[in-house]
């Protein structure tokens, strides 16, 4: 089955370790390996869905609510003035892990990041 390799699914059955954050019923966010910049942190569902376009609009709430928890962290903890929230669905829009899943992307003044460009 896909979701036995897929490695954003054995973070959420803890078989594979990473820095969680925040977790509710069903989804779970940690901190990205690679972080673009300091607090960079991914919002999962814990089932194994491809893209946003596989996740049933019920879960649509709760996503929101925890996007709004982690950015609210990282603006309390000083680690954001702002932040980019992105989603890439598909290879070519830049999708690597094929299980469904939101950046947080905290922003300071000066960081030279480039999103969009
Ligand atoms: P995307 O390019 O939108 O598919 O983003 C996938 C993200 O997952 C990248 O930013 C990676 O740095 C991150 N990533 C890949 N493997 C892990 C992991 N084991 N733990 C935390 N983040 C990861
Ligand atoms: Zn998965």
């Amino acid at each position: 089955m896909e979701s036995e390799k897929c490695i954003f699914c054995k973070i959420a059955r803890r078989d594979l370790d990473a820095n969680i954050v925040k977790e509710s019923d069903n989804f779970i966010a940690f901190r990205d390996a690679n972080p673009v910049t300091e607090g960079h942190t991914l919002i999962i569902p814990k089932k194994h869905f491809v893209t946003l376009l596989d996740m049933p609009n019920k879960l649509g709430e709760e996503m929101l609510k925890i996007v709004k928890g982690v950015s609210g962290e990282l603006m309390d903890q000083g680690l954001a003035d702002g932040f980019n929230v992105l989603n890439n669905n598909l290879e070519v829009a830049g999708q690597s892990v094929m299980h469904a899943h939101v950046h947080i992307i905290p922003r300071k003044e000066g960081d030279g990041v480039k999103i969009f460009h």
